[in-house]
């Protein structure tokens, strides 16, 4: 297993050191991680959009990447304002790999109750799969798309079923264009701990990549606590075998690697 999406203390919303996530995986006999800290050029909350110092987290991956297989990479956050610094960063040869996620449209986050409200949920998911193949379509420099409809997993009266049969042709038109451009399709752990119990993106919309002929699929936990490290493989792993994957991916210097599930 490859966990290629973990947040340290560079976010916001973590106070994990990078240190300590090494530590806790040596123990508990986890070989290669990537540490992918969330960088918005733009964000409604302002303690999200003032990013951090490149170098710096650069030099703190680096100080411990002897003690283990440390990947380095970074979350960046989609906004269409910023589509040439996102490119820019993107192809910064420090990092192994970036994951691109879209976490705000039209400056609203969409973890609260701003974008997605009970009235205009469905309305809304149709803006969000619009968005994100808006966004695979402008962006040419990353290499993992980030947790696909991971805002469902904050709704539990959410019909998911209904959201997938109401944006298929949205959805199969993101993965032609990730299959297109030989891009990975992450599957996230974290929403396992939330009321739907499915990763991001739910086993359907995973069936519809493989379908396409989606190959290419990473692992990632999401985890802002070294605990969360690995959260889910199991059962992600089971059920991509179900589905018919063979392979996980990430990336070392921008190259894919792969390993078997
Ligand atoms: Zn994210
Ligand atoms: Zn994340």
């Amino acid at each position: 297993m490859v966990d290629c999406h973990i947040h340290s203390s560079f976010s916001p919303d973590s106070s994990e050191k990078i240190e300590d996530i090494v530590d806790y995986c040596i123990k508990n006999n986890i070989k290669t991680i990537g540490i992918s800290d969330h960088y918005d050029f733009r964000n409604p909350d302002p303690l999200f959009s003032k990013g951090f110092d490149i170098d710096s987290y650069v030099s703190a991956i680096e100080r411990v990447s002897k003690k283990m297989d440390l990947l380095k990479g970074i979350e960046i956050g989609y906004d269409p304002r910023e589509i040439k610094k996102i490119n820019a960063l993107g192809n910064d040869e420090n990092f192994d790999y970036s994951i691109l996620s879209v976490h705000t449209i039209f400056d609203k986050n969409l973890h609260d109750e701003m974008f997605f409200r009970k009235d205009n949920i469905y309305e809304q998911f149709k803006v969000y799969f619009k968005h994100i193949r808006d966004m695979v379509d402008n962006v040419d420099e990353f290499q993992i798309l980030g947790h696909l409809d991971y805002p469902s997993r904050y709704k539990d009266y959410l019909d998911m079923e209904r959201v997938f049969n109401e944006n298929k042709d949205t959805i199969a038109d993101i993965f032609k264009i990730l299959i297109m451009k030989e891009k990975v399709l992450e599957v996230n752990g974290a929403g396992l701990r939330y009321y739907h119990k499915e990763p991001n993106p739910s086993k359907n919309i995973l069936t519809l990549y493989k379908d396409l002929g989606g190959k290419l699929i990473s692992y990632g936990s999401d985890a802002h606590y070294k605990n969360y490290v690995g959260f889910g493989w199991e059962t992600v792993s089971e059920l991509l075998k179900n589905v018919g994957f063979l392979e996980a991916h990430y990336f070392k210097n921008k190259s894919v690697k792969c390993y078997n599930l």
